[in-house]
């Protein structure tokens, strides 16, 4: 697995129910019921070819009778009866994870640990899950292949507050500040201040609130650095 994938592993509580949406190859959940993490699983993809190659890594591990590959979207491809205790969304975009969640909140008990990694996107993830009282338990930047990577955790425990720059930038990444966040940041800082500047010398007017949404994020970043 890469790095990325076993970051997220080391995230899966031990004997987790674990369900596993937009699954592609199965990786994840192979490698956790080959090492007996985890106690039972639910691979859940949406597209054809993906399905097609988890069902076919987890015949190849032995492992049918222990992971059931479900074509589904979402959480559609979970069922009361597989008693989930984790849920696992990776390598998609921020907003794709949060609207996989929003659209089947019923199929959601609340008890679910969440483990996500969104590529990109973080901030509206992070409001979504503030909005539906889940708190965010760990959080972390990776850097592989040249890509920034982000996994949150986080669980239902009722109301709980972030600030804007706590959407923004993550509220535990603000308290621990570590190298790979502030490396991230750094670059992003270089990228937006480059972006300002074409857009002031931009023949066409960019809308004023572009101009001010991104004027404030280079503020809130150097404050941060
Ligand atoms: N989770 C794996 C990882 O992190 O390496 C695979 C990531 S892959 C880039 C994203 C996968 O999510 C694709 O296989 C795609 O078909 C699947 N996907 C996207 N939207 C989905 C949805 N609504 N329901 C289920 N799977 C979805």
């Amino acid at each position: 697995m890469s790095e990325r994938l076993e970051r997220v592993a080391a995230h899966i509580p031990a004997g987790a129910r674990l369900a596993d949406i937009g699954s592609d190859h199965g990786y994840l959940l192979v490698a956790l019921m080959t090492r007996g993490v985890i106690a039972a699983a639910v691979a859940g993809e949406v597209a054809l070819t993906p399905f097609h190659a988890a069902q076919r890594t987890v015949r190849e591990n032995g492992l049918s009778q222990r992971i059931a590959v479900r074509l589904a979207n979402g959480l559609a491809a979970i069922e009361p009866e597989d008693r989930i205790s984790a849920i696992s969304l990776c390598g998609m975009g921020g907003e794709t994870i949060r609207d996989i969640l929003d659209r089947d909140k019923a199929r959601l008990t609340g008890y679910e640990r969440l483990i996500l990694q969104p590529n990109g996107g973080e901030q509206p993830l992070r409001q979504w899950l503030m909005d539906n009282g889940y708190r965010i338990l760990h959080e972390e930047v990776l850097r592989e292949n040249r890509f920034n990577y982000e996994i949150i955790v986080a669980e239902r425990t009722g109301p709980v507050r972030y600030s804007t720059q706590e959407l923004y930038f993550g509220p535990l990444q603000l308290q621990k500040r570590s190298p790979a966040f502030l490396a991230k940041w750094q670059r992003l800082l270089h990228l937006k201040r480059r972006t300002l500047t074409h857009f002031a010398q931009a023949r066409q007017a960019v809308p004023e609130d572009k101009v001010q949404e991104l004027t404030q994020q280079v503020g809130w970043i150097v404050e941060l650095l």
